[in-house]
């Protein structure tokens, strides 16, 4: 387990929002209002081609790090338009989302390639956080978990114990995402009890020492309570994540 991860994770997937000129503006309107501080980690996804940008105007304050928001699966070659893990890491990445809702929907990524872009993100040196959720329909039909728990264990299929034991989950119900619809923390909590349970038949105890985050549509109000959830680790934020103050004021909630 990386030291990083043993405290609460808040993470901003700004998604295809700001190139360099405007991730430049935010990092300074966010340094400028966030103190550092040593009981949460603070990580920020931009879009691939900020990722150097948000790096150098990051600096000195290593209390934030960044992310890349997905990888492809192999390191390098004929792959016209993609980011390899080695790369996002060069460019100052720290962690890659791997599997988000966007990325299995729209793009039809697969159970196999989440697998192989955890697998490649864990060789460079980048932490996965593997992003797992259902559909509204599968939610209806009581499909949930099975959803959720074969998107997990296929996701981790090619990871060792100890690259499982260092990363982080992050249940997002697509039927959340960006919606304005939250689960509420009674429901997270279930879906992240059900998700410690199959790491811990995974990894044993170091399943306590996973985090697992809730996203979907999160916003500087629901914030706190669903922090308060059992088993809710960290939050991964993706539209209020945008605005200095919204994102401030997440990162900074109190959590029991
Ligand atoms: C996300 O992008 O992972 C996300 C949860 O988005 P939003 O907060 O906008 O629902």
């Amino acid at each position: 387990m990386s030291t990083a991860l043993r405290r609460p994770v808040f993470v901003a997937n700004w998604k295809m929002n700001y190139g360099p000129t405007e991730a430049r503006a935010f990092v300074a309107g966010f340094a400028a209002k966030w103190s550092p501080r040593d009981d949460r980690t603070i990580i920020i996804c931009p879009p691939a081609i900020s990722l150097t940008t948000v790096a150098h105007a990051l600096g000195a304050r290593t209390d934030i790090a960044v992310g890349v928001q997905n990888v492809w699966t192999e390191e390098k070659g004929a792959f016209t338009g993609e980011t390899s893990a080695p790369m996002a890491r060069d460019a100052g990445a720290s962690f890659a989302l791997v599997g988000h809702s966007e990325r299995r929907h729209l793009f039809g990524e697969t159970d196999a390639q989440a697998a192989a872009k955890c697998a490649v993100a864990a060789n460079a040196g980048l932490t996965p956080v593997l992003c797992v959720g259902e559909m509204l329909a599968q939610r209806e039909s009581g499909g949930t978990m099975d959803c959720v728990l074969r998107q997990l264990r296929a996701g981790l299929s090619s990871l060792d114990e100890s690259t499982i034991a260092s990363m982080a989950i992050a249940y997002e119900p697509c039927w959340a995402i960006g919606t304005g619809k939250t689960a509420t923390p009674d429901d997270a909590s279930e879906v992240h009890t059900k998700i410690r349970d199959a790491l811990r038949e995974l990894v044993g105890d170091a399943a306590h020492e996973i985090p697992i985050l809730y996203g979907g549509s999160v916003n500087a109000k629901n914030a706190a309570a669903l922090m308060a959830a059992t088993h809710v680790d960290g939050l991964l934020v993706g539209g209020a994540s945008l605005d200095v103050e919204s994102w401030a004021a997440i990162c900074g909630i109190a959590y029991p």
